[in-house]
């Protein structure tokens, strides 16, 4: 479904990825850790064309990612995204939030959008918010609106870049459920997170990234018991 071939993106004199491949298939959950600055943030970003890169190829559900224009915003539409701030339209509802994306990009009719929205805010959990306004919601229903609003779309693929990072602690385990949920309906989904519980649970390989490569790669129970690596010993170490 994801297919990253040799690629590679510099920030200067950065080397922020370093011919990073990797392949995530229909229905997998692949879960990416490593430290801070390790470039998963940029990674994700290049998947989604949000951040070009100078070699390599990426392709999504067999298709190169095009450079721009129509072509980039139909496969754009394809990859959903999900980033640490929930990025809502502050002057929409929650109901517009979700069913805004179809109707002007999936030319889906305004009813007929209406209630897949409604149907998505429910599976997230949040149908009795529908008529309200982002800031009246808390953080972690926001971030479950901005994750039934990209599921609104109709995604392939799903990016979750820290999606609980900017949460209270209590609100964090909602948000995850949300996504464990997603990933056993068979969502194929790249998740950065440092939620290694999560991790355990979800995901069907885990990727470990330092300094702009991957490093290791791993059934989570080989990795967490068994990590190879002394970046990832030693990453583990901190944070378990
Ligand atoms: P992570 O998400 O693993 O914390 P990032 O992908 O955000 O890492 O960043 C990887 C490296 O690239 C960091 O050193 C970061 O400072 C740098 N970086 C990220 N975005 C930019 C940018 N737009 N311009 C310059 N450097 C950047
Ligand atoms: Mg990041």
């Amino acid at each position: 479904m994801v297919v990253l071939q040799d690629v590679n993106k510099h920030f200067g004199d950065l080397h922020v990825l370093k011919d990073i491949n990797l392949t995530v298939h229909e229905g997998e959950v692949v879960v990416v850790i490593g430290p801070s600055g390790s470039g998963k943030s940029t990674l994700c970003r290049a998947i989604n064309r949000l951040e070009p890169i100078e070699s390599g190829t990426i392709t999504i559900a067999g298709e190169q990612l095009p450079e721009e224009g129509k072509a980039l915003a139909a496969l754009r539409a394809d990859v959903g995204m999900v980033f640490q701030s929930f990025n809502l339209f502050s002057h929409k509802t929650i109901l517009e939030n979700v069913s805004l994306g179809p109707t002007k990009v999936r030319k889906a009719k305004p009813a007929a959008a209406k209630a897949r929205a409604m149907e998505l805010l429910e599976r997230v959990g949040v149908e009795h918010q529908a008529e309200k306004y982002p800031a009246q919601l808390s953080g972690g229903q926001q971030q479950r609106v901005a994750i039934a609003r990209s599921l609104a779309m109709e995604p392939q693929v799903m990016l979750f870049d820290e999606p609980t990072s900017a949460l209270d602690p209590e609100m964090i385990n909602e948000v995850l459920d949300v996504m464990t949920q997603l990933a056993k309906s068979g969502m194929t989904m790249v998740v950065v997170t440092h939620e290694m519980g999560f991790a355990r649970r979800a995901a069907d390989r885990v990727v470990f990234m330092s300094d702009g490569a991957i490093v290791e790669e791993n059934t989570p129970e080989e990795f967490f018991t068994n990590p190879q690596s002394s970046r990832a010993k030693d990453f583990l170490s901190k944070i378990l």
